[in-house]
């Protein structure tokens, strides 16, 4: 059996990652949803161990200092990880939802991962869309545009980068590179599980 593959999303916040993700695991089969560590709180409608695994600081220590984790970065205030055990076990495909950083890390890491940048169509309709949520304070949203700032640059470092400009379009751009990467003999390149 072909060992699971891992595709690695990013792009800023605000950008419909999540949404996106959404659309991609209902449009693809096999594919499942590597579940984060984080020590931010719930926000309504997340589910713990659906969203993310909500933990406190200091379990995020002691997970961090028993090695569980492949990586970890700080953002906005809180850290998020990527457990080794989120990667491991199960069948099907993997994705996961990483900030440029981590990205990074699991590329180097994890060499067969397939990444993938989601990019806004301008960083006018960035801040239009941060602020029409209405989630973050202006400051928060201030904040997170700084931080776009530094990200879009790195959209060079992904394998594939998209803009999403809509919804239904771009789930199926991101649905077309996992249905790629599948049709691709396995290239010796690695288990997404080491
Ligand atoms: P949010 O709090 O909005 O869910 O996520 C904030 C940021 O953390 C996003 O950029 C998201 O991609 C990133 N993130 C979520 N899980 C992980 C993880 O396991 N590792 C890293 N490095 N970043 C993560």
């Amino acid at each position: 059996m072909a060992p699971p593959r891992l595709f690695v999303i990013s792009g800023p916040s605000g950008v419909g990652k999540s949404t996106i993700l959404r659309g991609l695991l209902e449009t693809v089969s096999g594919l499942r949803f590597a579940v984060s560590h984080t020590t931010r709180p719930r926000r309504a409608g997340e589910v713990d161990g659906r969203d993310y695994h909500f933990v406190s600081d200091e379990e995020f220590d002691r997970l961090t200092a028993a090695g569980a984790f492949l990586e970890w970065e700080r953002v906005h205030d809180h850290r998020y990880g990527t457990s080794r055990a989120a990667l491991d076990g199960g069948a099907g495909d993997l994705v996961i939802e990483v900030d440029v950083k981590g990205a990074a890390t699991l590329r180097e890491k994890v060499p067969s991962a397939v990444s993938i940048f989601i990019g806004p169509p301008s960083f006018e309709d960035l801040r239009l869309r941060l602020a029409g949520r209405a989630r973050e304070s202006e400051a928060e949203v201030r904040r997170r545009l700084r931080t776009a700032e530094k990200e879009l640059p790195l959209a060079r470092d992904y394998d594939h980068r998209l803009v999403n400009e809509d919804l239904g379009p771009t789930v199926e751009k991101v649905a077309a590179i996992v249905r790629a990467a599948r049709a691709e003999a396995p290239g010796g390149s690695g288990d997404a599980r080491r």
